[in-house]
């Protein structure tokens, strides 16, 4: 069983794929081809954005939007600290500081509620994370921005495709950056990425920066990066789409399906009890990851591991406590994501996964946690 099936993807579009490798190969526009325009424009239009501007990776996407904004050293954003290191590496790199809010313990997204209190007179913008394929509150955090005149960049790399009040993530705020790393839910064949935006200045400013901030060739307005992504990955990702809702309804089956066939473990006493990601009634997850939460996680992982189920850990360590980040935050602070990091553990998802996997998955996870019992590890259920 694999992690994420993407072999079975490719054998479902190969076709079309092949096909998209080839015409790009036969036009040779390498960098920057006709591809890319296209897949801008078939982005934007499924984001309900005005523009989508391709980029080399999620991490570029981050910043490159920071970098649009004007994001500079002494500046403060605020974000989440249960993230991928991106969303903090992009902030720290510009010499800004990452000012870290603590997560709902349920969501494992923002707490909304505790943006207010860590805005400061340097704090140049928000920006959450739409974790494991759910998008954060973002009514909240655009309602508290507004009344601070900050802007909001959403980090989709885990969430394209979801929606939140019926409307597309990437495209709920100032900027949304999603990621074509090849595990994600719309991925490429190598690294790519996007931002989202409706704002013309900032679209432009991004295109810019992409290509070394020049505004013609070889006039240099600005800082830029060479940040651009391939007329290759761009032809990938245009062939993924064909079967793209497809894959959508299926991971949304695929979690819902996991979430009531895993329900009746959370009913187990604490000690061995699984906790399940809470879904809001206001959006959906695509579950780029379907997470759980598992006591004495490193012996439930090496169970599943001995029954043949990979799993993955999102994060083992919020990003306050990694070496890098320790100067950002306290050590206690942010507890609900410190509490969140010891337990959280990725099952298997993709859009391929079979009931027969899923089942196996469900029934190797239900033995671990009652070996855990039985070791004597944890108290017997009453
Ligand atoms: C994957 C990911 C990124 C970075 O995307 P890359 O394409 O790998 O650079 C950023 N933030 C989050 C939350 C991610 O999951």
């Amino acid at each position: 069983m694999q992690f994420t099936d993407l072999k079975a993807q490719y054998t479902a579009l190969k076709p079309q794929i092949d096909a998209g490798i080839q015409a790009v190969l036969d036009h040779g526009q390498y960098i920057m081809g006709p591809e890319v325009k296209a897949l801008e424009t078939r982005l934007a239009a499924r984001t309900g954005v005005k523009h989508c501007v391709t980029v080399a990776s999620g991490t570029e996407a981050l910043l490159i939007a920071l970098m649009a904004l004007g994001i500079k050293a002494g500046d403060e954003v605020i974000t989440s600290p249960f993230t991928f290191a991106a969303t903090g590496e992009v902030i720290a790199l510009l010499g800004a500081r990452p000012v870290f809010v603590d997560i709902e313990p349920d969501t494992c997204n923002l707490d909304a509620t505790l943006i207010e209190a860590a805005i400061t007179p340097r704090t140049r913008a928000i920006m959450p994370v739409s974790l494991y394929g759910q998008v954060a509150d973002m009514d909240a955090i655009n309602t508290v921005a507004a009344r601070h005149g900050l802007p909001v960049i959403e980090d989709a790399a885990q969430s394209y495709g979801a929606t939140y009040q019926g409307k597309a993530s990437g495209g709920l705020s100032t900027i949304g950056c999603t990621s074509f790393f090849p595990s994600k839910p719309l991925g490429c064949y190598g690294d790519g990425g996007a931002l989202f935006t409706d704002d013309d200045a900032l679209a432009q400013a991004a295109r810019e920066i992409r290509v070394h901030g020049q505004s013609a060739r070889y006039t240099h307005t600005r800082i830029g990066v060479g940040g651009r992504m391939d007329t290759l990955q761009c032809a990938v990702v245009l062939a993924k789409l064909e079967r793209f809702d497809w894959e959508l309804a299926r991971r949304r089956e695929i979690g819902a399906r996991y979430h009531r066939l895993l329900a009746p473990l959370t009913a187990l006493p604490n000690e061995r009890g699984l906790g399940l990601i809470t879904v809001r009634p206001d959006r959906d997850s695509v579950w780029g990851q379907y997470t759980v939460f598992v006591p004495q996680r490193d012996k439930v992982q090496a169970a599943l591991q001995a029954a043949g189920v990979p799993t993955a850990v999102h994060y083992p360590k919020p990003l306050h406590h990694q070496a890098a980040y320790a100067e950002f935050c306290c050590p206690d602070c942010c507890p609900n994501s410190i509490a969140a990091a010891a337990r959280v553990m990725s099952l298997p998802m993709s859009a391929d996964l079979s009931e027969e996997d899923q089942d196996a998955v469900v029934a190797a996870l239900a033995a671990a946690l009652d070996a855990l019992a039985r070791d004597g590890a944890a108290p017997a259920a009453p």
